[in-house]
């Protein structure tokens, strides 16, 4: 009998993974920790599907050495550890889980937010080291004051509605056209959402663009005595320029989760220009970091995978063109087919499959840049000649039968 696909899961994705993938026929082994490149090669014989987190580089090499591997999972959010063109051009589907935490980064966010409005912190260190200070100054309620959001997508959007519900007063920017949500406010321009926020929090993308863009004109725009959050990237941040304004009271307090540089492993030193300012909160890039959210990575990367390997779907792939077919009665197999975007290619394996009496239900196909896709179902049977035929053309990259 033929052999069941195999899955390697390394890295200890959450084990909700497993049952999903056996379920569409997966056999899956793990493997705990990462694999640097050579043990990787020598891990992939004979697997399908390859499953990740952010220890594991997925190179060229690794690519070239298992060109017909079917897909990638990165079990996490981040999918720079993989080699994406290359996986694209041998037809290699790879998914993440680009908001499998954002409620995670919310409610960080949100303890963050009453926590320096409330001085907390102060309160904090100075009873942990013998000093009774009972006092409301500089202490307020959420409730009333204005939350200024930049960067109004998974996570600002989420945020918005939570922050709401406590009674904070929402407004936010976003370069891109958003639906406000509930009550919230879109501002015109970052400078006229800095003049009225008294917590300033940055949920912004890390596009090359936005190095930077939080630098000391932006700080000495903000209202006095005002917060801030950066939960998103570290390079967008001077915090040089947040260090000076937090020493001359300026800001009030400060919630920083992300740094330019941020050590690899557990128990590397941190050095920071943010260490030992008061009203400053420091964390270890956790924001996204709950049982829930592996839990949650865990059910939806591997849900895609055992979509793509069933029903040839790429809904939310970050390297192929995104399709779903709907599935058809009429269908006896499913045929996925990763091409070259090139004129006429559609046309040529139409023409192939009618030439071989294959008769087809249903197609829809998508391109991204030099890579198409084409998933057709087939009604009728499907010879082996024209799988063979369609294969064998000039811009195949890949031809999958699912049946
Ligand atoms: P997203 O892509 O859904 O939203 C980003 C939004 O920012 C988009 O609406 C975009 O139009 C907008 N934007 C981009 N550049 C902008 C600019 N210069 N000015 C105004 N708006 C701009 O992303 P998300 O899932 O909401 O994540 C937001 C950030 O949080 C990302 O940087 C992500 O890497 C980070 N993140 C951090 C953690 C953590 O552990 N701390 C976890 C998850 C995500």
């Amino acid at each position: 009998g033929s052999v069941a696909p195999r899955a390697l899961l390394l890295e200890n994705p959450h084990t909700n993974a497993d049952p999903i993938l056996s379920r569409a026929g997966l056999e899956v082994s793990r493997h705990p920790g990462a694999l640097d490149e050579d043990e990787l090669i020598e891990a992939l014989d004979g697997v399908d599907i390859l499953g990740i987190r952010s220890g594991t580089q997925v190179t060229e090499r690794v690519i070239e050495a298992h060109p017909n591997l079917t897909a990638i999972g990165a079990f996490c959010i981040g999918t720079n550890q993989i080699d994406l063109r290359a996986a694209a051009r041998r037809g290699i589907a790879v998914f993440n889980a680009p908001f499998s935490n954002t409620r995670s980064v919310v409610e960080l966010a949100v303890a963050e937010v009453i926590a320096l409005t409330r001085r907390l912190t102060v309160r904090d260190k100075a009873l942990h080291s013998g000093t009774w200070d009972k006092t409301a100054s500089g202490s307020h309620e959420v409730r009333g004051r204005t939350l200024g959001i930049i960067g109004y997508g998974n996570i600002g959007t989420q945020l918005s509605v939570v922050a709401e519900a406590l009674g904070m007063r929402v407004v936010f920017y976003d370069t891109a056209e958003k639906l406000a949500l509930g009550n919230a406010h879109r501002m015109g321009s970052l400078s006229e959402l800095l003049a009225v926020a008294d917590v300033v929090t940055l949920h912004v993308d890390g596009r090359p663009g936005n190095a930077g863009m939080f630098g000391r004109e932006k700080f000495e725009q903000m209202k006095h005595g005002a917060i801030f959050l950066n939960l998103s990237r570290g390079f967008l941040v001077d915090y040089g320029a947040l260090r000076e304004k937090i020493l001359d009271g300026s800001i009030a307090g400060a919630a920083v989760d992300v740094f330019p540089n941020e050590p690899r492993r557990n128990g590397e030193p941190f050095e920071s220009e943010l260490r030992n300012l008061p009203n400053v909160i420091l964390t270890p890039h956790v924001g996204g970091s709950t049982q829930e959210a592996q839990e949650n990575i865990g059910h939806f990367v591997a849900g895609k995978l055992a979509a793509y390997q069933r029903s040839g779907s790429t809904d939310l792939s970050v390297n192929l063109p995104r399709l779903t077919l709907p599935p058809s009665a009429a269908a006896r197999y499913r045929v996925g087919f990763v091409h070259r975007n090139t004129p006429g290619v559609l046309a040529l394996v139409n023409q192939t499959f009618a030439e071989h009496g294959a008769n087809i239900e249903g197609q829809i196909l998508g391109t991204l840049g030099e890579i198409g896709y084409v998933v057709t179902d087939i009604g009728s049977e499907l010879p082996r000649e024209a799988v063979a035929a369609v294969s064998e053309m000039e811009d195949t990259v890949r031809l999958r039968v699912m049946t």
